[in-house]
């Protein structure tokens, strides 16, 4: 196909495209999924499964294709859908909601920290982002013209340092995004952890914007801790979550901010002028996911952790090192000791077109020059990640010839 490319004689100036879009790249784990299809890799670099939704989310789509809606929902979300929302959070958390006054449905978690971080800062503000952090962050954040101010989250346990993390509130941030369970480190935040974020986003008047929408996958004996339910942080926190985790429908785009209601008017705003709503029918299909029973999220749970076991030990039989998944569906993994140890980019691209598997290299998270690692998800059919431990097998061997070079 042609596209049309004025010739050069009759190009007349143009203006320039903002300032801000050239402060930011494309996506990381988007383009690396398009490596995987252009190359046939098994894609285990942006974060999606390939098997199905449950069953009830299946037919309750049938259901909803006859009999509708099809125009818009109310925009900052159809009541049916925020009163399930409101009662399915209360199950799990214990938080009291107003379907009316706490909740926007947004397009996906992506829309709910963008209308969070345009709510919660203004220009000029800064926000504390940990590092690694999921790519997005600091989109959002130049977006709103604030400022990132990186607390590193030191590998491999991903641990932060109190010190590091108390001179960065004595910068006097406006907000504290935290991504619990953590994408892409697999880290989840000890209740003790949380308690400490909390008492310092008091001490220095921060919002909290959490991101929970990995909530329901954690691995035994870690437990997720909604940070809205510490002592006196509902007020503080604006919490974003999304359904496309918990029910396997990433393309759905379904998410939520979750808030006290001064924070939730403003949310509405801006939600309402950047993309005026989820999509109707599917926040009323959605209806039948927010009302499964407790042995769903069992079921979830059981289901990720057999992958997890097989992917690790898959890594552990391809000799690679990483640090353990406490939640989330992202495994960090060290690539010291192969030839492009210093240039995990240059890494994953081989790995892909090579091995036939690929991942997220990840400096893409880092804001410290770390070169060593990179991110693969799991959140595939135990068929297609035994496949991908055959293909990783082949690392071992390569890694026997260097060290024996
Ligand atoms: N959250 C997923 C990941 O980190 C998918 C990101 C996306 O492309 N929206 O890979």
């Amino acid at each position: 196909m042609a596209f049309y490319t004025p010739k050069p004689q009759t190009r007349k100036p143009m203006p320039a495209t903002s300032h801000r879009v050239s402060l930011f790249t494309e996506s990381v784990i988007r383009r690396m999924t398009r490596v995987a299809n252009e190359c046939g890799a098994i894609n285990l670099s942006q974060g999606f499964p390939d098997f199905d939704p449950p069953q009830e989310l299946r037919e309750s789509l049938e259901r909803v294709a006859r009999e509708g809606p099809h125009q818009y929902a109310v925009t900052w979300g159809s009541p049916g859908f925020r009163e399930a929302l409101a009662r399915k959070h209360e199950r799990f958390t214990g938080l009291h909601l107003d379907p009316d006054r706490n909740i926007v449905v947004t397009c996906g978690s992506t829309e709910a920290m963008m209308a969070a971080m345009m709510t919660a800062c203004n220009p000029g503000d800064r926000v504390i982002v940990f590092s690694p952090f999921y790519e997005n962050y600091v989109a959002d954040t130049i977006l709103t013209g604030a400022e990132p101010l990186y607390v590193p989250l030191h590998p491999p346990d991903f641990t932060f340092d109190r010190d590091e993390l108390r001179r960065a509130f004595e910068r006097r941030p406006k907000a504290l995004i935290l991504c619990n369970p953590s994408n892409p480190t697999g880290k989840v935040f000890a209740r003790e952890e949380l308690l400490h974020l909390a008492a310092l986003a008091e001490e220095f008047d921060a919002f909290v914007i959490t991101d929970e929408v990995y909530e329901h996958i954690v691995y035994a004996p870690h437990e997720h801790v909604t940070f809205a339910t510490l002592p006196g942080m509902f007020d503080r926190t604006i919490s974003c979550g999304s359904l496309s985790k918990t029910y396997s429908i990433t393309g759905w785009r379904l998410g939520h901010v979750i808030a006290p209601p001064r924070i939730i008017d403003g949310i509405r705003k801006v939600h309402d002028f950047l993309t005026v709503g989820a999509a109707a029918p599917l926040q009323e299909t959605a209806i039948a996911g927010l009302n499964l029973p407790l042995t769903y999220y069992q079921g979830l749970r059981a289901d990720y952790a057999r992958k997890r076991d097989i992917f690790l030990g898959a890594l552990d039989a391809a000799g690679l090192k990483y640090t353990r998944p406490q939640g989330a569906y992202y495994v960090m993994v060290d690539i010291s000791g192969f030839e492009t140890d210093d240039d995990d980019v240059r890494f994953s691209e081989w790995l892909a077109r090579e091995i036939g598997v690929a991942a997220v290299p990840g400096s893409s998270f880092f804001h410290e020059p770390v070169r060593h690692l990179i991110r693969f998800h799991f959140a595939k059919r135990e068929d297609t990640l035994r496949e991908a431990g055959r293909r990783l097998q082949r690392l071992a061997e390569i890694r026997e010839r260097i060290i024996r070079r």
